[in-house]
Order: structure tokens, then sequence, then C-alpha cells
């Protein structure tokens, strides 16, 4: 089982006008995620290859295409989380990982859970994950985003993420921004932070989208978890976090899987790009 999303924001002109490659890359990353679990490899694998698929998606905003600080550079985060041990690697203000999933991946059974800027750049690719110039990650539609006026419905969001239940019951998350438009250079959101904007323990797994200083000061990942150890369903424990997070007054989304393959995907937002594979299934895919 696995969940993917493109982040929660604006229904606007552009997911209209781009839905069908926006669906593409969404079935490409569940499919990716099921050709791994297929040659018999565990959740983590799953998520960071749904994630790398998604990072490579100029629509969506993380890794190449990602939003835009305010002066004009790309300062991108991410975290992956396994369930069984709670093993967790981030990092944030990466400048030239082509995939900071594979950044954060690699920290997954270090001594470091998060690493920030140029060492967890070079960390990353002491690794072997591919680096680049700054420039790569700019796109002309993430220029133009800056340039709009501040508050345009369509200049929040577009993270993405994925959670898997594999068959071995392992649990897994992983999150990829490049932040908020027009961010502050140095503004690290939830995404990088266990417990806010990602987290997996042998209950559940999720993944966070939306506004981050919101999701980090309710603890939202780890508040669903929390409530789902203590009994609450998937749906209600969902919901609870976020309905947290509006009174932080914030708004977003999140995906969220159990151990018994449930799974809850709920927004406030207008939209979040999302979908679901399950075993034997075709995937289902939902932009709205
Ligand atoms: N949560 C991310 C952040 O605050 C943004 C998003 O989900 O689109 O950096």
């Amino acid at each position: 089982m696995v969940v993917v999303h493109g982040g929660a924001g604006s229904l606007g002109e552009e997911l209209r006008e781009h839905g069908a490659a926006c669906r593409d890359a969404l079935r490409t990353a569940l499919e990716s995620a099921a050709a791994v679990l297929e040659v018999g490899q565990d959740a983590v694998e799953a998520v960071r290859s749904a994630v790398s698929v998604l990072e490579s998606f100029p629509l969506f905003n993380a890794g190449h295409g990602s939003a835009l600080c305010a002066d004009g550079t790309v300062e991108m985060s991410a975290a992956l989380m396994r369930g069984s041990d709670r093993a967790a690697g981030a990092v944030a203000v990466v400048t030239r990982t082509e995939h900071p999933i594979f950044a954060a991946h690699a920290l997954l059974d270090a001594r470091q859970v998060l690493m920030v800027g140029e060492p967890a750049d070079a960390c990353a690719a002491a690794n072997g994950a591919q680096q680049r110039e700054p420039g790569h990650f700019v796109t002309d539609r993430q220029l133009q985003r800056l340039q709009e006026p501040a508050g345009n419905a369509e200049g929040g969001h577009g993270t993405v993420g994925a959670v898997c239940l594999d068959s071995n019951g392992l649990l897994a998350a992983a999150t990829s921004t490049g932040g908020l438009v027009g961010q502050r250079p140095g503004r690290v959101g939830d995404t990088p932070l266990i417990g806010a904007g990602t987290w997996a323990d042998r209950h559940v797994a999720v993944s966070c989208t939306g506004d981050g200083e919101a999701f980090i000061r309710v603890g939202a990942a780890r508040l669903l978890a929390f409530l789902v150890e203590h009994g609450a369903t998937l749906d209600a424990a969902a919901r609870a976090a976020l309905d947290d997070v509006e009174r932080c007054r914030g708004g977003g989304g999140l995906i969220a899987v159990d151990l018994r393959g449930d799974v809850a995907m709920p927004f406030s937002t207008e939209a979040m790009p999302r979908g679901v594979w399950r075993l034997g299934e075709e995937p289902t895919l939902d932009l709205s």
C-alpha cells in the first residue's frame, strides 16, 4: 500500500491546465514504489523512490521546480522515517543535491538525524547523491510565481510526500519541499522536522503539507500518531491533527496509512493532488 501527495494548495489555473501531467507524475511515483516493493525491497525504499520521482517533476514544489526564496535562490528540505525502529534522516537548506530525499535517506542509519546547509549537501555527495549547480533547480515558472503579488492564492504549496505499508508490516514516510514561495532565506518549515511534517512508527506513517509554522507548533504528524496509538481511528486522528493546525491559523493536508492498511488523506485547502496504490489494484488518483 502506497499513498503519495503533491502538496496542499489551491485548485488554480495551473493545476487545471496541467492536470494530465500532474496525474502522470503521481501515477509514475506510485508505479515506481510498487515496482520497488514487487522486487522485494521494503517500505523505506518505496517511499524514497516515489518521492524522488515527484522531486523530478517540475510542477511540484520539490527538487527541480522548487519554490524560490525571496532572494531568488532555492533552499530544499526533506525527511524520511522508518516505522520499525523510528530511524530518521532529514536535511534542510540544501542547495545542490538533485534529490534531497536521497540526502535524507543517507542519514537514516547515521548518528545525526538532521543536517543543514553545505555540510548536508557534502554528506549526500559522499553517499553518492548527484550534485547540481544551484541554478539547476530554478524554473521560469517559479521565477514568475516569485514576482506575483504576495498572498496570491497559487503562491503557497506543492510539497511532495509518500507513505507506505509493505507486506511485512513495515511503515515508512517521506516528504520533500522547496518551502514557501518568497520565504526568507534560512527559513525552515515542517517538512524536515520529525514529528511535525514527517513521522513513522509501528502504528502509522504520516507526511504533511501546508503552512509549515502551524504544523511545527502543533507537532502535527506526531500528534496524529499519538492519537492512533491511544485508540483513535486513523480518520479521527488525522482530522484532529488538522483541526489543531487550523487553531494555529494554518491550512494544509496530510496523508497517513496505518498498520491495517487504512488510509486518511484530509486537507483544509482547496486541493491536494494525491494517489493511492494497493497491491493487485490500479492506482487511484485525485487532483481536487
Ligand atoms: N509545509 C511546507 C513548508 O512549510 C510547504 C508546503 O507543504 O507546501 O515549508
